[in-house]
């Protein structure tokens, strides 16, 4: 049986190295939202399986964080062997439950086993410091530790990499974990949790939980075992977790929304901007947290941008993402439309002209038209809301300094992009947007070598690079006297 057949015909939860349903027996139904369709049911676990899954990775913990790094690096490549190799397997997968077009799960996919590589070769530089005396007599010595038990919280819109950023440097560090997936899309977990079982991975270093979320995240996060949290997700929820966490002072890690700009100046390679904004915005029907939220467009070529950006809008093609041709597939629920269309309704009552799209696409049920509007008032909703739709609202500016305080003028912060082709204007710009990712003429920001995260309300802490990993570890100072 192959690993997406494991996940979905056992449709177990996986908790200390067994597949596991829930004690009451309830289930999760999980829908396809291209069609609607039952993909299949999950456990609908709680606190109790939850505590379950908390205490088997205590238990795999001292073995685990005992070996050596390149011990612990083994497990992980041969876990990126396998994401690899079955990586059109669990790309369809992923799609079915989640509605992205094919290509762009199997992107995800390769982009997730990455970090599993990136991790594997980390791993060994995980090091302390031997300090400079302070005193005759004595040294001090700083140790880096795995910070322990971690529970992870993952969203629906990139089911499969946002566990691999979590899970890769958790387990590379020594850490074991417990993964509770979004409700909505848990089969690329529950798959990944079959490689990693034959990838021989300890029984209890990887634990995954599903069932609503509400019950297990509070055993999550009142639980004293559980050492750090790392949750990405909507600001609302973050927030609720990082108070529930406040009791136990567990290191937090959060992933939270965003309100990106994305401006171009007169002076930017227009085809290269419009490009890029059709990759930041309807990419994955524009459901990711560091889409493109706020285009400003320099007004000398803010119509030209315009026409361009709607003319590649209306080439895109809305559909059923298992199909071969297919750029934007569905949103992810009917709320997720219902929000698109209110943000919509109250940009028109504004004012705001919807240049094209507008409505649900011709497929119906959860397809939306790629989505142009200009003319929103900068205190519409859809300007200060993260709107996660395939819409790209259009607002002109005429200064750089005007155009940076509009950006800034969020509480959010976590990407931003500029288009320009003065190196200098790019320099002056990145550094002063308050943001935690800049992309210069680039929105390939997301990548495991660099620091993803953000800053003000987006969160705290860091994913990727060496930075991804400290996040992990806790220092502990050595002092030896009386030499
Ligand atoms: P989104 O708006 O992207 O669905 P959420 O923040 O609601 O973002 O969901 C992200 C993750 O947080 C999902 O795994 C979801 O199940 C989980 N989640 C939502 N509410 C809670 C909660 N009260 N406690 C713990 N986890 C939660």
């Amino acid at each position: 049986m192959s690993v997406t057949e494991a996940a979905l015909i056992e449709g177990k939860a996986f908790i200390g190295g067994a597949w596991r349903d829930a004690d009451s027996g309830a289930r999760i139904d999980v829908t396809d939202p291209a069609t609607g369709e039952l993909v299949g049911t999950v456990p609908d676990m709680g606190r109790d399986e939850c505590r379950a899954a908390i205490r088997a990775a205590a238990d795999a913990l001292p073995a685990w964080s005992a070996l050596t790094a390149k011990e612990r690096a083994t497990f992980l490549m041969r876990m990126y062997d396998a994401m690899t190799a079955r990586a059109d397997e669990l790309a369809e997968l992923l799609t079915r439950e989640q509605g992205k077009p094919l290509a762009e799960a199997r992107a995800e996919v390769i982009s997730g086993a990455t970090f599993l590589e990136y991790y594997a070769e980390e791993a060994r530089r995980v090091n302390g410091e031997i300090l400079a005396p302070d005193a005759h007599g004595r040294r001090l010595m700083v140790l880096r530790q795995p910070i322990g038990v971690v529970a992870a919280i993952t969203p629906w819109n990139f089911p499969s990499s946002m566990i691999m950023r979590k899970i890769a440097p958790a387990l590379a560090a020594g850490c074991t974990v417990v993964v509770k997936p979004a409700e909505l899309t848990p089969f690329s977990a529950l798959a990944f949790g079959s490689i990693a079982e034959q990838a021989g991975l300890p029984a209890g270093v990887l634990n995954i939980v599903t069932g609503q979320p509400a019950p297990i995240g509070e055993e999550i996060t009142s639980n004293p075992t559980v050492r750090k949290l790392s949750f990405t997700g909507s600001t609302a929820v973050g927030k609720l977790l990082s108070r529930q966490s406040a009791d136990t002072v567990k290191r937090v890690t959060m992933e939270l929304g965003g309100n990106a700009p994305f401006i171009v100046f007169a002076d930017a390679d227009l085809d290269l901007a419009v490009k890029a904004a059709v990759g930041a915005k309807f990419r994955n029907a524009g459901q990711t947290c560091i889409s493109a939220n706020r285009i400003y467009v320099e007004a000398t070529v803010h119509d030209e941008f315009v026409r361009r950006l709607k003319q590649a809008a209306e080439q895109l093609v809305v559909g059923n993402g298992l199909e071969p041709g297919t750029d934007v597939g569905p949103l992810i629920d009917d709320r997720a439309v219902a929000k698109v269309e209110t943000l919509l309704r109250d940009a028109a009552a504004n004012g705001a002209t919807i240049e094209t799209g507008g409505t649900r696409a011709a497929a119906g049920g959860r397809f939306f038209s790629p989505t142009i509007v200009t003319n929103a008032p900068a205190t519409a909703d859809i300007a200060c809301t993260e709107i996660f739709g395939p819409v790209a609202s259009i607002y002109p500016f005429t200064t750089e300094d005007e155009v940076v305080a509009n950006a800034n003028a969020t509480p959010y912060g976590l990407s931003a992009y500029v288009f320009t082709e003065d190196y200098r204007r790019g320099w002056r710009v990145g550094e002063a947007l308050e943001f935690g990712m800049i992309g210069v003429n680039d929105v390939a920001i997301a990548t495991p070598v660099a620091p993803f995260g953000g800053v003000k309300e987006s969160g705290s802490g860091r994913e990727g690079s060496a930075h991804g990993i400290d996040d992990y570890t806790e220092l502990k100072l050595l002092v030896i006297g009386g030499l």
